[in-house]
């Protein structure tokens, strides 16, 4: 096939029309962590989660939809979760999953990944994304837990030598942005590429009602003079990520694969201190449904509750089709609501043809450009050298 055949095939997959795309679920309150930055952190060890059984009536009543989030409470603290996730497979054709941990647990997440990978169709792919958040000290300092960073290091060795091998088990870590950690997160990324075990690192602003108010103090100059160095990992583990695929096809997905991370760094600037309007429509409550550990629902993670599950008997139709919801996709737009949410960030561009077609190759080929026009940074220059040893 030729690149301009591939790239119109991808961009058909990408630029459809508006439907549920993505649930986004609390599979438990439970956390053994203290994190500063920890927007659920009031709601978290409380002894009201979902039971397995409204679990499995909210995915027996769901439409169809490709994504599942999975979000916490630390994740592996939910016993069935690996059956949890087999059964949005089969009932609701989830096809990815994002699955975050602290990694403090090996054992349980081993034993839950296993049962996850043997209990889901092979083409499932599950991001298996490890928080660090500084190296040694800063990340411990950050989460509370002693030894923190030490031991999910040493989860994520003991998963490179488990899963090595496994394509659709993409191990990546998750780092947020705060003052404490801005001036390692280089060091942290130069660190994890230097190790070798994973498939990516992505980078998020803090957000949300942080304990720490103090841990959100960042600039929209700052943040963005660190996501200019930050871009040459995204180009390192892109490299890595399609290395398998024949050319035309690689160079298409590593360009909407900057190109989008570009993107979002784009917005995360923009949008830090003030509103500023998204090149796309927020999709939230249409394409996306946040279900709480107890059953509570809203549109995004960082909105208010906008009805109970447990009124509509657990029926997740009924719910996203209510009044409540309708009501609150309106608020949305009329709000013109904004935010720095990743992940909200993603499910919205993939119904904008605009964000397709013209914002994602735009934002790869300024990210192109930069490269070319600017100084070497230290760190590329440190890539280089890891490269060539
Ligand atoms: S951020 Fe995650 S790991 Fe940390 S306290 Fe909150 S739920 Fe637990
Ligand atoms: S812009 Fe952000 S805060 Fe507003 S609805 Fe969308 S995801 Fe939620």
């Amino acid at each position: 096939m030729t690149a301009p055949r591939n790239y119109f095939r991808i961009l058909r997959e990408r630029t459809r029309s508006a439907e549920f795309n993505a649930m986004f679920l609390f599979v438990t309150s439970r956390c053994n962590s203290l994190c500063r930055t920890c927007f659920y952190f009031d709601k978290l060890n409380s002894r009201d989660d979902l039971t397995f059984g409204q679990i499995q009536r909210i995915s027996e009543t769901a439409p169809p939809f490709r994504k599942l989030w999975i979000s916490g409470g630390e994740p592996f603290l939910r016993a069935e979760l690996a059956e949890i996730i087999a059964m949005f497979a089969r009932n609701n054709g989830v096809r990815n999953v994002n699955l975050p941990t602290n990694g403090l647990l090996p054992e349980k997440i081993f034993a839950a990944v296993d049962r996850m990978l043997a209990e889901t169709p092979d083409d499932v792919a599950i991001d298996l994304n490890f928080s660090l958040d500084g190296l040694a000290n800063t990340h411990d300092a950050i989460r509370g837990v002693p030894n923190n960073f030490t031991r999910t290091i040493e989860t994520i060795r003991q998963a490179e030598e488990r899963y090595r091998g496994v394509k659709r088990l993409r191990r990546n870590v998750a780092t947020v942005i705060t003052r404490e950690n801005y001036d390692e997160i280089v060091r942290l990324g130069l660190y994890l590429a230097g190790e070798n075990k994973l498939n990516g690192q992505y980078f998020e602003v803090v957000r949300g009602e942080a304990p720490d108010k103090s841990l959100k103090s960042l600039g929209r100059e700052e943040v963005a003079a660190l996501h200019k160095r930050l871009m040459p990992f995204h180009r390192h583990y892109a490299k890595k990520l399609f290395a398998h695929l024949p050319p035309g096809v690689r160079q298409i997905a590593e360009l909407y694969y900057l190109g989008n991370l570009r993107l979002h760094f784009d917005l995360h600037e923009k949008c830090l201190e003030q509103p500023t309007r998204w090149p796309m429509r927020c999709t939230a409550g249409d394409s996306t449904m946040v279900i709480d550990h107890n059953g509570k629902f809203r549109s995004c993670e960082l909105r208010g509750i906008v009805g109970d599950l447990a009124e509509f008997g657990y029926d997740t139709r009924a719910a996203l089709a209510s009044t409540q919801m309708r009501d609150e996709v309106k608020a949305i737009e009329s709000a013109n609501c904004w935010c720095t949410h990743s992940c909200f960030i993603h499910e919205s561009t993939k119904f904008s043809p605009r964000v397709q077609l013209f914002e994602i190759p735009y934002a790869w080929l300024r990210d192109r450009f930069e490269r070319l026009t600017e100084a070497p940074l230290d760190e590329i220059t440190a890539f280089k050298t890891m490269e060539s040893l």
